[in-house]
């Protein structure tokens, strides 16, 4: 057994105001775990994604998040949980003004591929992206896969 409680966990740096990492935290084998809090307009993902080899659960516990998906958009509400399955596209954005608390649950916990889409207002259109910290380490960004622009900085 191991427990861990999230007071006083460091927060990783994001798309989300706060994410504490649990899966090491809890030396889960099977499942990845991320605690969030999403200040409005944050995000638990750095675009629209899809996790090749992984299945994600969502469960919010205060506000709500729209979740964009291929059906459209989704809007999940405190008290609820949605499932996403391997390959299937979706991005969760807080739109509202009162602040996100969430539980992601990702299985396997090796996500396998990850596509990950966003506007490139250089290409003119959504494009494939690649995520890499800066040199300096200060912030994570987002690069274009055609024409390498950055088209997001999360710090
Ligand atoms: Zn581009």
């Amino acid at each position: 057994m191991k427990r861990q409680s999230l007071d006083g966990m460091e927060s990783r740096m994001g798309p989300a105001d706060v994410v504490r990492p649990l899966t090491d935290a809890l030396g889960a084998a099977d499942m990845a775990l991320n605690y969030y809090e999403l200040a409005p307009g944050d995000s638990f993902a750095y675009g629209y994604h899809a996790h090749d080899a992984q299945e994600e659960v969502f469960y919010v516990q205060e506000g709500a998040v729209t979740f964009t998906t291929a059906e459209g958009d989704v809007e999940v509400g405190a008290g609820e949980l949605v499932r996403f399955g391997p390959g299937e596209y979706q991005r969760g954005v807080n739109r509202g003004d009162e602040r996100v608390v969430a539980l992601a649950m990702g299985a396997p916990q090796d996500a396998g591929d990850t596509e990950i889409i966003r506007e490139c207002g250089a290409c003119g259109e959504p494009t494939r992206q690649r995520i890499e910290m800066t040199d300096d380490r200060d912030a994570i960004v987002t690069l274009c896969e055609e024409c390498a622009a950055e088209t997001g900085r999360f710090d």
